[in-house]
């Protein structure tokens, strides 16, 4: 790409070995990209250089007034060698509909999607090798004006970071217990529930914490306004499977447009499941449980793929869902997903971007 200068590092770091535990988000490749916004000049400046510190005014916007965007994805080391992007463009067109709403400048979809393709094939040999590992993508953006006026930043930059990943599952797709959050909110309509952007991480972290001191894995969201439907959990959307009807809480503003909730929404239509997108209250989740009714219940996102739920507290309501196992549903999504993903399994087309070979 002759719009992208590469700067190649001499000090190429160790890279994790084979065998070393990797979990989640700590460990950087040697490469990452960096580019440049100024008002009046555009974007300019995109190059991909050593990895390594960044320097900001103590008085950047980001600092003071979180104007930042991000987004999430993985690169795929298939068994014959190929490296596989999953639905890539629709990361960053994504990115673009957070940036609208955070009042950053769009990005050129095109050109985050060929420069990210350089970047990782410049540090293809730190996409792990091991079952369910893979290379976590983070592109972000921040708004970098140095000024404490409140007002949308005259300069920003754009980053992507490249982190190793190990599973997420180490022993098997192990159902997890969470609770329905009844105190905080996330987000309400007419916010930024459906951006990805820091804030939203920002006001949940409370709500994270207790519910880890309580031995619970997450929390599952209400709406804002009444606490009366269900929106998400964490960092994941969220599915009931009831009766064999597969339902997803629709997009109403307050829920992050998931890419993982879209491919399974049309994965489990594709093979045949009656899949609905509405208006959820959490009364009914607890009627259909009642009733017996409530077969599975999973998240679905970039980092887990699907997570299925054991054991959902309301109140003082505690329902055990297919006996704190996975469910069929779930398994199933689960493998048709991933098979597609790491490149086992054909999807539809344009899912699954091979961009090189190790
Ligand atoms: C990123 C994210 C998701 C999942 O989105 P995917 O594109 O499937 O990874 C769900 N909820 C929130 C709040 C998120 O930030």
């Amino acid at each position: 790409m002759d719009n992208l200068r590469i700067e190649l590092t001499q000090h190429p770091k160790k890279k994790p070995g084979k065998g070393d535990k990797l979990g989640f988000g700590t460990v950087f490749t040697d490469h990452m990209m960096l580019m440049e916004y100024d008002r009046g000049i555009g974007w300019h400046d995109a190059r991909i250089v050593p990895y390594g510190n960044i320097s900001l005014s103590p008085a950047s916007t980001v600092l003071h007034y979180a104007q930042e965007t991000f987004e999430g994805m993985k690169a795929y080391r298939s068994t014959d060698g190929r490296v596989l992007l999953f639905r890539p463009e629709e990361n960053f067109k994504r990115l673009n509909r957070s940036n609208e709403r955070l009042c950053i400048p769009a990005l050129d979809v095109d050109f985050c999607v060929e420069s990210l393709k350089e970047l990782v094939m410049i540090d293809k040999d730190w996409i792990p090798e091991a079952e369910g590992s893979s290379l976590y993508i983070r592109p972000f953006i921040i708004g970098n004006e140095s000024k404490l006026g409140v007002k949308e930043a005259d300069n920003y930059i754009y980053c992507v970071l490249l982190s190793p990943s190990g599973a997420y599952y180490e022993s098997g797709l192990k159902p997890v217990p969470i609770y329905v959050e009844e105190e905080y909110v996330r987000a309400v309509r007419g916010g930024t529930g459906f951006a990805k952007t820091g804030g939203n991480y920002a006001c949940s972290l409370r709500a994270q914490t207790v519910a880890h001191e309580k031995g619970y894995s997450q929390v599952l969201w209400l709406d804002g306004v009444e606490k009366k439907y269900v929106g998400e959990v964490g960092a994941m959307n969220i599915f009931f499977v009831i009766d064999g009807e597969v339902i997803t809480p629709e997009l109403d503003g307050s829920i992050l447009p998931g890419i993982t909730r879209m491919s399974m929404m049309e994965l489990l239509r594709r093979d045949g499941y009656k899949v609905t997108e509405r208006q959820i209250a959490i009364q009914e989740v607890a009627d259909a449980y009642d009733a017996g009714k409530l077969d599975e219940m999973f998240g679905t996102g970039t980092a887990a793929v699907i997570s299925p739920v054991g054991e959902l507290k309301w109140g003082d309501k505690i329902m055990k869902i297919n006996n704190g196992e996975i469910g069929p549903i779930s398994a199933h999504a689960y493998k048709e997903l991933t098979d597609i993903q790491w490149g086992r399994a054909k999807g539809p087309d344009g899912w699954s971007v091979e961009i090189g070979h190790m």
